[in-house]
């Protein structure tokens, strides 16, 4: 077995997140992409091999080939993202290899085992595992490491491989659901809203804060899944977005471990709340103590 990070992505944002953690791990990355990947061969992988969708229409049900290929090769660390395909993917090999599944890790140490870091009791606590054997597959969600930037190591050909197994399962319909479509975690700036504001008309006044800074909007939970005032793919924590961005506002958010987890990579945090001993003081690298509705006008016509 060698160390080398082998990733399967069913999409070019899962593969650019999964590469970026080869980089980040100093991995070799060999790539499985399911269906058809947009400039799979642009994200560094060495190798990159694709499944098409099989005839179940769920590229999901390539687990069983996709791990038939990873033990022939010999595959010691596999990633997959954290998103439901990712997932649902990610359990099917290990299974199928009979290896350690771990989600959401942070980070991976690859020594005699594998060691992975990962948030535990919602972002209370960091947990450090070693997992039983030498091989392991584990999920990475987006934002926690720097997603590999397209095109800047030189194209690989892609080589399809042709799956064998059909799940019997078939594709009958598919409703898309109308979401919100937003990458926070590539967003340089962002602002993001808390239960201090009180209306939902309200959030206008971070609207033309982040509009004066060229900043994308964010939001605590309660407001995306409490009040429904911004959409659940808006909200950061430790179920929700992680983001590392140059500059995070938190505007009328108090602070608690579950949402601060969510911007721990931030290069400057900026809290603006009216409490003077809200948490998010204390993560902040910057703090005004002020009533967001006072300062926000006075900040924003500033900029
Ligand atoms: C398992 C679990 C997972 C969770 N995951 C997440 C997560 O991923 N993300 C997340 O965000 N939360 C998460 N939570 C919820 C989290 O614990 C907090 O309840 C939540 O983050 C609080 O949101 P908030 O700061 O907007 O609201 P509050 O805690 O109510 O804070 C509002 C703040 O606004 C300030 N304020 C009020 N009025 C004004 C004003 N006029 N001007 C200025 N400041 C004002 C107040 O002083 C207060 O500090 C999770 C909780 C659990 C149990």
């Amino acid at each position: 077995m060698t160390n080398e990070l082998w990733v399967i992505a069913e999409d070019s944002a899962a593969l650019a997140t999964l590469c970026g953690a080869g980089r980040a791990l100093g991995l070799p990355v060999r790539a499985v992409v399911l269906g058809d990947v947009e400039d799979a061969g642009a994200y560094g992988a060495q190798e990159v091999l694709r499944f098409a969708t099989p005839v179940s229409g769920l590229v999901e049900d390539t687990a069983p080939d996709v791990a038939a290929l990873l033990e022939e090769r010999q595959a010691r660390l596999v990633a997959a993202s954290t998103s439901p395909t990712g997932t649902l993917v990610a359990g099917r090999v290990a299974a199928r290899l009979g290896v350690p599944l771990a989600a959401a890790v942070e980070s991976v140490e690859v020594g005699e085992t594998l060691t992975v870091r990962r948030q535990v009791l919602g972002g209370m606590a960091v947990r450090t595992e070693q997992l039983a054997g030498s091989a392991a597959v584990v999920t990475i969600g987006a934002g926690t490491f720097d997603p590999a930037p397209r095109g800047e190591a030189a194209e690989v050909a892609v080589e399809t491989v042709a799956a064998a197994t059909d799940s019997g399962i078939r594709l009958v319909d598919t409703q898309v659901q109308q979401v919100e479509s937003v990458n926070l975690a590539v967003a340089p700036r962002v602002v993001s809203v808390g239960r201090g504001f009180a209306a939902q008309e309200d959030l206008a006044l971070a609207e033309a804060l982040a509009a004066a800074i060229g900043a994308e909007l964010a939001c605590s939970r309660p407001v995306a899944e409490g009040s429904g005032w911004m959409a659940k793919e808006r909200y950061v924590g430790v179920t929700g977005a992680k983001l590392k961005p140059d500059l995070y506002i938190a505007v009328g958010i108090s602070g608690q471990v579950q949402h601060t987890s969510g911007v721990d990579g931030a290069k400057v945090i900026v809290a603006i709340n009216k409490d003077k001993d809200a948490p998010i003081f204390a993560d902040a690298d910057f703090g005004l103590v002020a009533d967001l509705y006072e300062a926000l006008p006075l900040l924003t016509a500033q900029l």
